[in-house]
């Protein structure tokens, strides 16, 4: 029997690539795609051997034609950092918004079945802990966050409206803080910041006083709960998250401790909008999937760490790799 034939979007990015090693690893035959704007080939240069593998270079804000059969589409492009939406603000709006209809048409033609990757920023600055998928955020439509929060909003919107309009099978995952190899390292995200610091003998930068909370989540557990719930018939929102929380502080002593930085901690202004507490409650997951995340911070950061040390030097050097100027259009 010929093999399931699976679109990931945005298939070269840091969640994108981790979802094609598992749809490989699962039998499925993979079409990853990706503009490569935040995202890199070298996160999928291994599966280009792979007969099962193909790779489109595409911006799925753009019409997305894909040929033959297609039976699951996982629509993971998009930027996903702060940084990243101060300085591709259009693009993040457009490929949510613009790129997820795209997407949506394109399951409606092949009877694919599609999940969406949805975000915790649709909480916004949460006033209600932790977060349920029943809450329905507190978002600053115009702040700085705004371009990926109303995105990932408006996303959720036409994913249900084509759910009960035309019958589409969709799923949306709301993820939480999740991190892992292959996160980019220049990418301004509190993790791959703070070790960067930390191999390059710099300060670790803590934003605010450093009592803001995050719950992080290793990739391995977020890509097998994303995988549940694609294989599930449940069509609401599902927070997938580590309920672990610290604040941020905190966090940046066991960055200390794991990396041995003889470097101090400095304390810089707190972006605006920056979320005060975060943490998934994930009894849906549980009782709907029967999932958990099984990987501790101490297991999943020893890994990640790891996997940012084996890097080539001028990588942990590189600002920023590429110019964004022409994709804010
Ligand atoms: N943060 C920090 N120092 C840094 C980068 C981030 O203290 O060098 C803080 C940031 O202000 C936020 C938290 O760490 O409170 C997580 O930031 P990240 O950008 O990773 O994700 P998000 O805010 O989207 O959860």
């Amino acid at each position: 029997m010929a093999k399931k034939r699976v679109l990931i979007t945005g298939g070269a990015g840091f969640l994108g690539s981790h979802l094609c090693d598992r749809f490989i690893k699962e039998g499925y035959s993979v079409i990853a795609m990706d503009n490569l704007i935040t995202g890199d080939l070298r996160n999928i240069e291994h599966l280009f051997k792979h007969p099962d593998f193909e790779f489109y270079h595409h911006d799925v804000s753009k019409f997305v034609h894909v040929p033959g059969e297609l039976h699951y589409i996982l629509h993971f492009a998009s930027p996903a950092s702060p940084i990243d939406y101060l300085k591709i603000p259009i693009q993040t709006l457009k490929v949510g918004s613009l790129g997820t209809h795209n997407l949506l048409g394109l399951a409606k033609a092949k009877k694919a079945r599609i999940i969406i990757a949805s975000t915790s920023e649709v909480y916004g600055d949460p006033t209600v802990h932790p977060q349920t998928e029943e809450y329905y955020g507190n978002v600053n439509t115009v702040g700085p966050r705004g371009v990926y929060d109303e995105a990932k909003r408006f996303q959720e919107a036409i994913t249900m409206a084509y759910h009960t309009f035309h019958g589409l099978e969709t799923r949306i995952v709301r993820i939480f803080n999740t991190y892992g190899p292959r996160m980019r390292l220049n990418d301004g995200r509190v993790l791959p910041a703070f070790i960067g610091q930390a191999l390059r003998g710099e300060d670790l930068t803590i934003f605010g006083d450093g009592t803001q909370t995050r719950s992080f989540c290793y990739v391995d557990d977020l890509v097998d709960g994303i995988y549940k719930l694609l294989m599930s018939d449940y069509a609401q929102p599902v927070n997938i998250g580590n309920p672990s929380e610290i604040t941020i502080g905190d966090f940046a002593e066991e960055i200390v401790k794991l990396t041995g930085t003889k470097q101090k901690v400095v304390y810089l202004d707190l972006p605006k909008d920056d979320p005060k507490q975060r943490q998934p409650d994930i009894t849906k997951a549980k009782t709907i999937l029967g999932w958990e995340p099984k990987v501790s911070r101490a297991e999943g950061l020893k890994i990640t760490y790891e996997y940012f040390k084996s890097l080539p030097k001028e990588v942990l050097y590189q600002r920023d790799h590429k110019s964004f100027d022409s994709y804010n259009k």
